[in-house]
């Protein structure tokens, strides 16, 4: 659709894309003007007038941008990661930020098939000894992969595509996913199994999950000393969820065969790296990504997604905000960021996967289509377990894959006039629930209840959670551990016993900065505390 000329938008392209973009958008009937190299400054200028402004990573789209951009409509991110755009700044002048979530996926699957077959067949160090003038095949015997068995840990995009193509080189494949249930079968072929069976069984296992608290180590030592003897690891995921030692001690003691890594926790990794250095490691510069298609197809995608919100206002992958006219976005935002950061602390406070969610609205904010509370609460529920490009448009769609109901209701007599949202989120059917409920006062979001502890709270930063003996002088004992430690605390929140609760109280500590592995360590000694938890929000 070709739009008239008044009609047409002033476009602006700040970073080196694939010609395919401009094509896309000439063929919309737009003109985009190219300027790469922006400095801040530069670009407080130019996007004065601009109502489209596409990017990749290098230009750093900041609030002061933002401000002072006066048409502005969307901000296009050709690629996954927003931290370049001041995503906050966005929502709240009603800009949509929108990325391409889908368009490396591919890519990297086929690189995580690259580092099996070169694994399996020591292919770069075949080519290192050619090179190096020997034509010997000793030391070189490889396996083979026909019939092997391939543990896929993280059934999401790249997860499922890699399951896909090692069905086609004829090998069993497992998966493992806490959103997936052993013995369910989402993906034609692949068993799903535990994780500890998928390692016990799999001749080569592959990572594809998010780096976050409940992936970081994910392959422990424990977890790596299980693996099948003389198998072999592929992390084209993040570096951080594997312990790399481990792996190196596995390899020393020739419990693994080999292992490849495209990412590690610390890049680039110095020449002398014990991992780079071993003959039987495969190390890839974080390549995942880098094919001349996924380049093309992200450009493409996002001009297209542009073109698409400027002629309809239909905004795919918008990572910010539902599609909301600025007036009405100005109004419920602060709620939406209420719905986020609740949805962030039930997936951080509940461990297992949850199920279902019951999502109550009441006040001034009812008045407003549900339907963005539920959007916001999923997507901050769903970037806990998930890469960060959850966003408003697919958050459903994912929510739905991992079998998450959603109810919702209206208090029709709330308690904060102007708008409270409860939600109650339970785990398996009979499953233990857990409520968390809050308000906004003034702008600010506020927590008002966690289940049965009623507090007021400001739900950001580092937020402690203890459960502890309802005792004299235990408060005081968590200040002294953290305040030798030099970590300030903004506020604290108790919960007194409830009936039955058996002299068992619950502590919310907001603190400035996070307490190191052994600071709460030292709490999860005290001898009246039961439970510790850090919940980032
Ligand atoms: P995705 O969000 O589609 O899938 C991630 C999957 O991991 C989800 O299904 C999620 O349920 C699962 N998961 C979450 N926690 C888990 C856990 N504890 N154990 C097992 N599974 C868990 O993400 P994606 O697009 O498939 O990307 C996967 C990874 O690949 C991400 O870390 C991403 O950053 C990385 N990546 C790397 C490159 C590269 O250059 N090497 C390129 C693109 C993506």
């Amino acid at each position: 659709m070709n739009p008239s000329p008044s009609k047409r938008a002033k476009i602006l392209v700040c970073d080196e894309l694939d010609a395919i973009a401009l094509d896309v958008l000439a063929e919309h009937g737009h003109e985009p003007i190219v300027k790469t190299g922006l400095t801040e400054d530069e670009l407080v200028q130019e996007v004065v007038g601009v109502d489209a402004l596409l990017v990749r990573s290098a230009t750093k789209v900041t609030r002061r941008v933002i401000e002072a951009a006066d048409r502005l409509q969307v901000i296009g991110r050709a690629g996954v990661g927003v931290d370049n755009v001041d995503c906050a700044a966005a929502t709240e002048r009603g800009v949509v930020v929108m990325n391409t979530p889908t368009g490396n996926s591919t890519t990297t699957a086929e690189l995580a098939i690259s580092l099996l077959c070169s694994l399996a067949r020591h292919v770069p160090q075949a080519n290192r000894a050619v090179r190096e003038g020997s034509w010997k095949k000793k030391g070189l015997v490889g396996t083979e992969i026909t019939g092997k068995t391939l543990g896929v840990v993280g059934m999401g995009r790249i997860g499922r595509i890699v399951a896909d193509r090692a069905q086609g080189l004829k090998m069993q494949v497992l998966g493992y996913d806490p959103y997936l249930d052993p013995g369910s079968a989402p993906i034609t072929g692949v068993e799903v199994v535990s994780l500890d069976d998928l390692l016990a069984r799999s001749d080569f296992v592959t990572l594809h999950v998010p780096l976050n608290d409940s992936t970081r180590n994910l392959l422990s030592w424990e977890r790596v000393h299980r693996m099948k003897p003389g198998a072999r690891l592929i992390n084209a995921s993040r570096g951080g969820v594997v312990d790399e030692e481990a792996v190196l001690e596995a390899l020393e003691e020739g419990k693994l065969a080999g292992a490849a890594f495209d990412v590690l926790a610390d890049e680039p990794p110095g020449a002398d790296h014990p991992l780079v250095v071993r003959p039987d490691v495969i190390v890839t510069p974080h390549l995942g990504a880098s094919s001349s298609e996924a380049q093309r197809k992200v450009a493409e995608d996002i001009a297209h997604q542009v073109a698409a919100f400027l002629e309809s206002g239909v905004a795919e992958n918008a990572v910010n905000a539902p599609a909301l006219a600025p007036e009405v976005l100005q109004e419920i935002a602060p709620f939406l960021r209420l719905a986020e950061t609740m949805g962030a602390f039930l997936a951080q406070r509940i461990s297992a996967p949850i199920r279902k969610l019951e999502l109550t609205i009441g006040g001034g904010i009812a008045e407003h289509d549900p339907g963005h509370f539920r959007l916001a609460l999923l997507v901050g529920m769903l970037r806990e377990s998930l890469e960060s490009d959850v966003n408003f448009v697919n958050a459903p769609g994912l929510a739905k894959e991992r079998g998450i109901r959603v109810l919702e209701s209206v208090d029709e007599d709330p308690y904060f006039r102007q708008g409270q949202i409860k939600v109650r989120a339970s785990m398996r059917a009979g499953g233990r629930s857990h409520v968390v409920a809050g308000t906004v006062f003034g702008r600010e979001p506020r927590f008002v209840r966690i289940d049965d502890v009623h507090l007021d709270l400001r739900p950001s930063g580092i937020l402690l959670v203890t459960r502890h003996r309802d005792a004299p002088g235990v408060v005081g004992k968590l200040g002294t551990i953290l305040g030798e430690a030099g970590v300030n605390i903004r506020g604290v929140e108790l919960g007194p016993p409830g009936e039955g609760d058996d002299g068992v109280a619950w502590g919310f500590l907001s603190l400035y900065d996070e307490p190191s592995d052994a600071v709460v360590s030292r709490i999860a000694a005290l001898d009246e505390v039961d439970e510790v938890q850090l919940v980032r929000l």
